[in-house]
Parts: C-alpha cells; structure tokens; sequence
C-alpha cells in the first residue's frame, strides 16, 4: 500500500494528498507534519517497511471538507484519492487521485463570496512584457491582459485582482514572485503545457499572437488538471492591453477606499457599497469589474450615460425591470454548475423563474426609447424553448437531491407516469385483487398480506382450504398452525412492479434529468450572455437609481484636456456623514496643470482631492457624478498617494511606501493621467521632506504634464506659483472665532497664510501648556522669518506654567472639594456615603 501511496504522491508532490484507507483520509511523511500542525491534529507513525515509523494524520472522510476547507484557506492545495474497486480480502484496492482542490479553482457555493469574482491567474512573460490570462471557474469568464516588461505593474494587476493562486511555469522566476507574493498569502503552481486542446480554440478565434495563445492554454491545462473534465462552459476570451481601460494601480484603489476602506479593510463605506444596488449577484460582480476597471471608450461611456438617463425618464418601467431582477438568481454560477455536473433540479428551476423575466425586461427596455435599448434587446438571445423544456419537466419546488426522485412533472415522461400510477395504485390493485379472488374461490376471509420474505401472498384458513382448486394454480408457500399461505405469478408480477418501481421512478427521474440538463447545457453561450446583459442593465439601474437619489448629473465628455467641475461632493462622505457637505470646484487645464493645495489639517484637503478622482472614475464607468456640472476629458490613469498608510505586512516604512508610490506614478504618469499627491515628504525631516515635495512638484511640471493635485502642510511652497507657469495656489478655508478653529471646507484661489497645526493640537485637547509653548516658539520663529534654533524651556518654567493651569482648573471643583471637607467620616454610615457619592 506504501507502493502505491509513493506512486501517486509523485505525481502530485505540491499537492497534501488524502489517501483514502476506510473511513478516514490519510496523510502520510511531510504532509502529515505539515496537515497535523496546520488542523491541529495528532501525528502517529506507521510501520511501513522504513526503519522508523512513517509520520501519519488522518481525518474522518464524512467531515474531511471542513480539513480540506481550512488547508486551502491557508494556501495550501489537496489531492483527494479515493478506493475505486471494491475490497477483496487478502487485495489490495486500487486508488486513484480523483479530485484536486485549490484555492483558485473552488466551485463549492459555500466557499465564495456571491458578490466577488475568484480568478485564478497564470503568468507568462516573453521579451515584450508580461501577459496575464486569468479565468473565474465558477462563471466561466476568461481574460488575457497584456502587461509591460515591469514586475511592479504585474504583481500590482494580479495584487488588485485579488487572486489567490499563481500559474507560471518551471522555469520562470521563482524569487521574484516570492519576494511579491510571499505576504498575500498566494499558492504558486506550476504548469509547462502550453498547446490548446482543438476544444478550447473557438474560445480565442479572433486572436493569433503565440504568446497570448499559449499564457491561455497554460491556464486552461492547469484547470483541466485539476477539475479532471472538460471545462464546457468557459467563455470566449476578453481581451485587455494596458491601454483598454482607465488604470488605477492598487495603492491607489485602495488609497480611494474603492472597495475596501483603509482602515477597516471593510466594504462599507467604499464606492462599491454606494453604487451597489444591483438586484443581482452578477450586477454587483460587473458593478465591481467597472469599478476597478473603468472604461476608455468615449462612445461606450456615453452610451451608458444615454440609458442610465433614460431610466431616470422612465419611473414605472425601471421600477418593472427592478421588480423582474429581484426574481433572477446568479445564472452565470448556474451555467458553471451545470457544465461542471454538479447541478441539481432547484438549479434548473432557478434558471427557468430567471429567464422567465425576459418578455417583461425586454418590453420595459424597449419602451424606453432608446436606440441602445433596443439593440439592447435586439441581441437578447431567444431561449423559450429552454424555459418550455424546463416548465413542462419539472415541478416547482423540487428536492435538492436528484437521486430520490420526485422532481420530475406529471404528463412529462408517459414511462415514468405509468410507473408512478402502479406505485399509486398498488393498494387499489389489491384491494381489487382481494375482491376477484373472494369471488372466484367463494371464501369470504381470503386476505393478502406481506411479509419480507415472500413478498405479498395470499392467505386462507384453515377450514377454508379445501375451496381452494387446482385450476386456480396457488403456490403453497407456508403453512401455518391456522392458516396456509400462497403466491399466485399474477400476484407475483405486481409485486415486482410495486417493489420494482421506486427504484425504476429514482433512477428514470434521475435519467430525465441529466437528459434535461444537457439539453440546457446546449444553450451555455446564450445563457451566458443573457446572464452578461442583465449583469450590464442591472448596473445601469442601479446608476439611475443613486443619480435620482443623490441629485448626481450626467458628465461632458471633451477632448480638450481639462477638468471642470462644478460644486463636486465627495459621493461617501456625503453620504455617511450627517453635517451638510460643503461643495467644492476644480478646474484644471494646461495652464493650470498642478493645483498646489494648502490650508490646515482637517479642513477638507484630502476629501477634495479624492473627490475629483472619484468624480473621473464615476464618470468613466458610465456613471451621474455628484456636481452641479462636470466637464472631463478622458483620463488614462489615475495615481495617488494619500495619508500614511504603514504597510506593516510588507515589513516596509511608511516612508519608503510612500516613496515607491511616488516613483511609480512619476515613472507611469502620461499627460492624459491624474495624480494625487497629499502630504508628499511628511514622512521625513522637514527640510528633507520639502525639498523633495519642491523637486517632485518641478518635475511634474516640466516633464510629466499630467493633471497633478498636490497637498502640502508646508506653506512655504506656495511661492513656487511665481515661478512655474503651470501651477496654481489654492487651499481650504478655515478661520480662527475666539482663539479657536473653524473649518469652513471651502477650496477656494491662493496661498493659506498659516499652518493652524496648533489649533488642531489643541482640537485634540492636547495639555494646555504644550499649546501655550507652542505659540511662543511660533512667534519667535515667524518673527526671525524661519529655521532658528530656539532654546528649549527649562523645567522651572514648564512647571510653573502648569502649576498656574492647575489653579484654573482646580477653582472649577472647589465647591466640590469644600463639600467633602464638611464630611465627619466617622458620623455617617456606608449607605450615606454612597448617596453622597452619587
Ligand atoms: P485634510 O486632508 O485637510 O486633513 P480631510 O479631507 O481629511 O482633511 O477632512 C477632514 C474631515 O473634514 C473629513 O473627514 C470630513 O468629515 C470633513 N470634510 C472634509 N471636506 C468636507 C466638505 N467639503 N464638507 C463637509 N465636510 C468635509
């Protein structure tokens, strides 16, 4: 058994194998150290022909899921080898590995989130750059992206796709995707074939380049590998190269809080969760594709804004086409199960209510009046016949198991309502039985019966035996002390059928349904692409919707490249918070190129900035924005660096994160790209931060000529608008009332004339004195015009200072403290005390 054990684990050496021996799936030698430390579970040993015992683990097969569950939560992926011939005593029984499971390639419905795609990715890189081929097995999309010679751009594209599994081949760079991936916690698999089975090719008929066939087919023979069938229901390949789509690198998704915040790493309060009132799992999956992937395609931008206006227009019929969502469940993982086999009647019945909201979706899109509705619709494909096929086959609410039978409808199947009618009847047929045979042998008490070991039979007694003739052929079967029991080979023949037909009705039932099933299979590529056009008109009701609700308005798409924006809001905070949002504008153009914004910390400085991205990304998927109005040329990408986020599970600085961040928008940045930069150089010494915020700023002047918003706590860089042509002073209004701050969050023209950073110290309620201190040093500073060296107080004087605080505050309390002087401790009782207390 250790042979055979050794045989099969050479094969899958990446893989923990669960070696079935009886009830239990064993682990044997590495992957039992490695699976009893990581389920805590015992480690044994066996004999097994070694000098020493081989270390051993082994889990219950009837709960190994929740095993094989936490294996691949960690990473880790599992061969599953199961007995295939039965025991034979003194054998041993062949197994063979029939499933694999990773974390990439997981189907099982309780494993995913519904809102979330779960792609696998393979790597191939020739001299030109990288090409990404990346595919979601539960929904059957498939992409292939086409990357730069750059490893920071890949691993930045396959970090922001969230994936959890790598394919690359042997050869390539081990290191390096070590050093990338090693923290995001990414099983890395190997796969060398790279010839597309014929099967595969009408996936990719448009394309000829060798490179993009071959990162797909390596893709494709690792999922084959591992899912052990063909994969029918994969779609045709979308293509991406860089210049596709508007690209937002993943620091910058995740500085904007795009679908995750930075803090809580939740969704809530992320652009997703505003956006999100898809009514269907495949509307909030292609909400969340645009949303990290917003389009380029000036015409298909505005063919989104057309519709989403027409919905606005259209009250009761996009409240109809809602009310229809509401009943669509997730075709595009009904499709994936049914190819992968693993579908069941509920599933068909799911897909028939589904479609069944066609007619009425179609007619609403068609009444809106609008071209794109219409050739909208116009490629709705026809699928009645499945709809039919499936209405007349099966029941409405059919059990989850398709081995019991049960599911399939009357007047469906004449075989199986000829079955289910004997099966029915069988107690009329012996109740009419019992009457014939009354009348024929003339005994009044003739009865049928039944026990397990004769099956049905017929009973007389004793006194009435000798009615009983030779012409009616009875088969003495028992002989009882009253009685005598016979079988007739009528009685018999019902008696199989009666018996017989259970398991004829489970096994037809199950035969309809697989015949069903393929019948629906056949359909795949239209079902998918309905599944794609409600994704698409559940997306575009849902901008309606939040346009409607948030008063947002249709975007100007223009060539010019220029930003203008009209009272913009910051869509999330403006909607989380309750004090009214104070709206401010932008303009950029290429005389005004970098916005330099100053004004104190907390006025709204950053909220701008991340608005008027939010705005251009909105806008690009096809979405109303939150302004008066918006004039926006069609931006390629989008860098940010905002705030100080430690990226502590890289083990790196904040300031070398925000170092990196910078360098690879200066290096990436095109003229059509829009740059946040907040808080450039804080991280470090002051002299040593502004001077490399001044050197950034001169060369996103003279060299990049991208659209740069660049905050900073140092005012003294405002001087800088008098020598670069470009770049233009504003800063957010604050005012001081009675030695305190006042945000009025206003962005208005010009240089801030102070930091304020004092007034929010003492926001923040910082000890009286330090404030005070503070103060004077600023004045001292400001009148010697900067960077003295000032002495530091003596601890006399801080004291003294406090003391005088101390005073002041003690006076507050002094009636307090004069009561509890009157106190005669010794005169009253716990219960006073208590009273006095409260
Ligand atoms: P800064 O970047 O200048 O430190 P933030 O942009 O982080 O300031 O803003 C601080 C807080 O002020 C925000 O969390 C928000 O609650 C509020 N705020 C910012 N801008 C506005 C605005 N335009 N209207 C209303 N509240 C705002």
């Amino acid at each position: 058994m250790m042979q055979q054990y050794l045989k099969i684990k050479k094969d899958y050496s990446d893989y923990i194998v669960f070696f079935r021996l009886g009830d239990f799936y064993e682990m044997f030698f590495q992957d039992a150290i490695v699976a009893s430390k990581e389920l805590e579970i015992v480690l044994t040993g066996r004999d097994a022909g070694a000098e020493e015992k081989v270390p051993m683990c082994g889990v219950p097969y009837h709960s190994a899921n929740i095993y094989i569950e936490k294996l691949i939560d960690k990473g880790y992926k599992v061969a599953i080898a199961e007995q295939t011939t039965e025991p034979v005593k003194g054998q041993i029984v062949e197994r063979e590995i029939v499933k694999l499971v990773t974390p990439g390639t997981l189907i099982e419905e309780s494993l995913i989130n519904q809102k979330d795609n779960n792609y696998i990715v393979a790597i191939s890189d020739d001299k030109n750059g990288f090409i990404l081929a990346y595919s979601d097995l539960t929904t059957g999309e498939n992409f292939l992206q086409i990357l730069p010679n750059d490893i920071d751009i890949l691993f930045n594209e396959i970090i922001s796709l969230n994936v959890r599994e790598v394919v690359v081949d042997s050869k390539f760079n081990h290191q390096d995707i070590e050093h990338y991936l090693k923290n995001h916690q990414l099983t890395i698999s190997l796969e060398d074939n790279t010839d597309l089975k014929s099967y595969y090719r009408s996936l990719i008929s448009d394309i000829y380049d060798k490179h993009l066939l071959k990162a797909f087919a390596r893709l494709i023979n690792y999922l084959e590998k591992t899912q052990k069938k063909e994969l029918l229901h994969l779609q045709k390949v979308q293509v991406f190269s860089s210049q596709s789509y508007l690209r937002i690198d993943n620091a910058s998704k995740m500085n904007l809080e795009l679908t995750r915040t930075m803090m809580s790493k939740s969704e809530k309060s992320t652009l997703f969760w505003l956006l999100d009132h898809c009514k269907t799992a495949m509307g909030s999956r292609f909400l969340k594709q645009n949303i990290q992937r917003p389009l380029i395609d000036k015409d298909k931008i505005q063919q989104r804004y057309s519709l989403v206006e027409s919905f606005n227009d259209h009250f009761i019929e996009k409240e109809e086409i809602i009310n229809e969502l509401k009943k669509v469940y997730d075709l595009e993982r009904i499709v994936g199960r049914l190819s992968f086999g693993n579908c069941n009647a509920k599933d068909l019945v799911n897909l028939k209510n589904s479609l069944k909201t066609l007619p009425s979706i179609k007619e609403n899109l068609l009444a809106l009046n609008n071209i794109y509705g219409q050739t909208l619709v116009e490629n709705i494909p026809d699928v009645q016949t499945i709809v039919d096929l499936i209405d007349q086959a099966i029941v409405d609410q059919p059990p989850l198991t398709i081995k019991e039978g049960g599911f399939i409808k009357e007047g469906y199947s004449q075989r199986l309502d000829e079955i289910k009618d004997i099966s029915a009847n069988a107690k009329s047929w012996l109740d009419d039985f019992v009457e014939r045979e009354r009348k024929k042998t003339g005994i009044k008490n003739l009865k049928v019966g039944f026990n397990r070991v004769f099956g049905y039979y017929i009973e007389i007694s004793k006194g009435q035996l000798s009615q009983v003739k030779d012409e009616f052929a009875y088969d003495r079967k028992q002989t009882l002390t009253n009685s005598e029991r016979f079988i007739t080979d009528e009685l018999k023949e019902k008696e199989s059928i009666i018996l017989g037909s259970k398991e004829k009705i489970e096994q037809l039932e199950y035969d309809l349904f697989i015949e069903i099933r393929d019948q629906v299979q056949k359909e795949t590529v239209h079902l998918q692409s309905i599944a794609r056009d409600l994704a698409f008109i559940d997306m575009l009701i849902a901008f309606s919707k939040i346009s409607m609700e948030k008063r947002y308005i249709k975007p100007q798409l223009i060539e010019e490249k220029k930003l203008e924006i009209i009272d913009g809001r910051h869509p999330v905070v403006e909607a989380i918070s309750d004090q009214v949002f104070i709206e401010n504008s932008l303009y950029m153009d290429e005389k005004n190129q970098i916005l330099l914004i100053t004004g104190p910390n907390m006025s709204g400085k950053s909220t701008f900035m991340r608005q008027s991205a939010l705005i251009v990304i909105m806008a690009q998927m096809g979405c109303f924005v939150p302004a008066k109005s918006a004039k926006l040329f069609i931006v390629d990408q989008i860098f940010t660096r905002i705030g100080a986020s430690d990226d502590i599970s890289t083990g790196q600085s904040t300031f070398m994160v925000e170092m990196n961040e910078v360098n690879y928008a200066l290096r990436n940045a095109t003229s059509n790209s829009l740059i946040l930069f907040d808080e450039i150089g804080r991280g470090t010494a002051t002299y040593d931060g502004m001077a490399l915020a001044q050197a950034i700023i001169e060369y996103s002047h003279h060299k990049l000529k991208a659209k740069v918003l660049f905050s900073t706590h140092y005012h003294e860089l405002t001087h800088l608008e008098d020598d670069l042509k470009s770049l233009r002073n504003v800063h957010v209004k604050a005012k001081e009332e009675k030695g305190d701050i006042v945000f009025l969050h206003k962005v208005v023209d010009g240089p801030t004339d102070r930091s304020y950073g004092i007034h929010v110290a003492k926001l923040a309620k910082m000890p009286k004195v330090v404030i005070e201190r503070a103060k004077s040093i600023l004045d001292e500073l400001e009148k010697n015009h900067g960077y003295n060296v000032i002495k530091a107080q003596t601890i006399d004087l801080f004291n003294y200072m406090e003391s005088i605080e101390k005073d002041v505050e003690e006076e507050k309390y002094q009636s307090v403290i004069d009561q509890i002087k009157k106190i005669d401790i010794l005169d009253i009782t716990p219960l006073n005390a208590m009273n006095i207390l409260n």
